[in-house]
């Protein structure tokens, strides 16, 4: 699948349009979702143009791929998750409810989370 640079995660990457930014690096940005689903819901994102983890892991460098999972791992630590512990889930591709074409990781976490999924 092509890299659509029109999908809203390309947008806030540009600054075309906001995001309540949560963290930045030279290989991510971090901000909170839109329709968050726990107390705490981020999205990382990397900064190159990648549709999800099936390009990100066979395209990117070394370096973007340590640089954007170190991002993840910050973001949580300064967001004081690390203990008592949180979730991280990426979707990907329409069998995986993938809805925006930017490869992302969600983190969730403030609150003693439910079953790690449910497949109806
Ligand atoms: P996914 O289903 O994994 O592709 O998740 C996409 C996520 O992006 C959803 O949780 C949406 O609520 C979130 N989202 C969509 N648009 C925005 C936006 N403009 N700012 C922040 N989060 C968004």
């Amino acid at each position: 699948m092509a890299y659509d640079s029109a999908n809203i995660f390309a947008k806030i990457l540009r600054g075309e349009i906001p995001c309540d930014k949560v963290y930045e690096d030279e290989w991510a940005l971090a901000f909170n979702d839109i329709a968050p689903v726990a107390p705490v819901h981020v999205l990382v994102i990397p900064k190159g143009a990648f549709v999800s983890i099936d390009d990100f892991t066979a395209d990117a460098s070394d370096a973007q791929i340590a640089g954007f999972y170190r991002a993840v791992g910050k973001v949580a630590r300064d967001l004081g998750l690390a203990q008592p512990g949180y979730r991280t889930l990426n979707n990907t591709g329409s069998d995986g409810g993938q809805e925006v074409p930017h490869f992302h990781v969600h983190i969730f976490g403030g609150k003693t989370l439910g079953p790690m999924l449910v497949v109806e």
